[in-house]
């Protein structure tokens, strides 16, 4: 139980940058509410539960924690219980039911009545409010860390076969270019070097805009504001990458040397079963461009092995493209069937457990043996590293093309140092570690 006067708060989240974005700005508004994080869940007034179902793994585990909350709000009936996030459908009262010692649900992105601000408890200034995310606007933290998410688009229209998102997030709703500006300009005075525009198919950013402004716009307006050092955008969709885009990105100094492209299968029987709307050659022709127009870009992907009609034949063409792609970094998750999902519906989950998982293996022992290459390289190269905190004793922080660093700080000085170039002595597939070369000032 709490005793001290202040209430406190504790947010679990589990999930993608978007959830992570979401939880930081409901920590922000509960601190204009006048709460303070709690160290653990038992010593919380307020506890919020921050859910991911794109798996059925990761909804098992927030059916199991929210069974292992039950107890806790029985000793104490005054804890306040939220639950947010892609677990909420639109069936609330079956939730309700099924989870009775629960206070609150309430739909991924949206800000529940008791958490919207009084005017007198706002720490933003009304500058950057607009009616179209005004409840997100006042959720800015008010010491940002170095590098932060910012929601740029919400929802997505897709339909991938496989993918559960689109019915719990709905519609793609982009936010005003202006809106954004302001938001990101009122994070860098209040010391954010980095931003990483978030939407689940980020390059689809704009079209439902009465401007039509898009994404490479936006990275140009962003580009503008002092005292921002890097710009980052996720996640990336083949099918609405443009030449307009990748140009911007190669043109723009800000912006960061580094896309998640997510191509899922090496198959295009699969991709078609999949509706991912692009080609294998699509794909191919896009990185070559990406390429050609960015020295030095960090590549990433994400796979999905074991989807219902994955062949052994059609596995080893997502092998050969990955080993032929040579990423940065890959993620690879076994096909899940989601209810209420197209594939769920018309399609047999046919590969088996033990297969996904070995197919799963296959991958990713293939990946660490080419990031193993790829960051190899950079030993003895001095590489920019923006820290955002300790880690074991060490700082740690990540370069423009997103390796982490870890390093010591000869001066072994308390404050988090910023940007830092450093030297980099070892390498492993997951991350570099090096030495201080130099303190850099200010962004340049
Ligand atoms: N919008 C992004 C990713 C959103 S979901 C995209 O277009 O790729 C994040 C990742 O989870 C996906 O890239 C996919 O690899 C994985 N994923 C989504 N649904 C899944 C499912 N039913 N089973 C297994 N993996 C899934
Ligand atoms: Fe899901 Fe496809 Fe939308 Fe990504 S683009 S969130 S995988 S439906």
């Amino acid at each position: 139980m709490n005793q001290n006067t202040t209430p406190q708060y504790y947010i679990w989240t589990i999930g993608c940058q978007m959830n992570k974005a979401e939880s930081e700005r409901l920590g922000s508004l509960l601190e204009q509410k006048g709460y303070r994080p709690s160290a653990s869940a038992d010593t919380a007034d307020i506890i919020v539960l921050n859910s991911c179902v794109v798996r059925q793994h990761a909804e098992d585990r927030v059916i199991n924690k929210l069974h292992n909350l039950a107890p806790l709000k029985k000793a104490r009936p005054e804890l306040t219980l939220a639950v947010t996030g892609c677990f909420i459908d639109s069936s609330l009262e079956q939730l309700k039911r099924a989870f009775p010692h629960v206070d609150y649900f309430f739909q991924a992105g949206d800000i529940p009545d008791w958490l919207v601000l009084r005017k007198d408890e706002r720490f933003i200034p009304n500058e950057v409010e607009r009616p179209s995310d005004a409840g997100w606007c006042q959720a800015l933290p008010q010491s940002p860390p170095s590098s932060v998410y910012v929601p740029v688009i919400h929802g997505c229209d897709q339909f991938c076969s496989y993918c559960i998102v689109p019915y719990r997030r709905g519609r793609e709703r982009s936010r005003p270019l202006d809106e954004i500006t302001a938001e990101v300009a009122e994070l860098a005075r209040r010391g954010a070097k980095e931003v990483i525009l978030l939407g689940q198919n980020v390059d689809a950013y704009g079209h439902d805009l009465p401007e039509k402004h898009d994404l490479a716009d936006l990275l140009a307006a962003l580009n503008r504001i002092d005292g921002l050092a890097r710009i980052r955008f996720l996640t990336s969709h083949p099918r609405d990458m443009t030449a307009k885009l990748i140009d911007a990105v190669a043109r723009l100094e800000k912006v960061c040397e580094q896309i998640n492209l997510p191509v899922q299968s090496g198959s295009d029987e699969i991709l078609g079963v999949m509706r991912r709307g692009y080609s294998i050659e699509h794909y191919r022709q896009l990185i070559v461009e990406i390429r050609r127009k960015i020295p030095g870009i960090a590549l990433s992907t994400d796979i999905i092995v074991g989807f219902p009609g994955e062949s052994e034949r059609h596995f080893r063409q997502t092998v050969d493209l990955l080993a032929e792609m040579r990423f940065d970094m890959v993620h690879v998750a076994a096909y899940s069937p989601r209810p209420g999902t197209i594939a769920a519906r018309e399609l047999e989950d046919d590969v088996p457990a033990g297969e996904k998982k070995r197919r799963l293996n296959i991958i990713e022992e293939l990946q660490a043996e080419i990031a193993g290459d790829i960051n190899a390289r950079f030993v003895g190269q001095t590489v920019e590293v923006l820290v955002d905190g300790k880690e074991k004793g060490k700082w740690r922080g990540r370069t423009r093309g997103d390796k982490l660093v870890f390093f010591s700080d000869r001066s072994n000085c308390p404050d988090m140092p910023g940007l830092v170039d450093i030297r980099i002595e070892k390498a492993s597939p997951w991350s570099l570690q090096g030495k201080v070369e130099s303190r850099l000032i200010g962004t340049e």
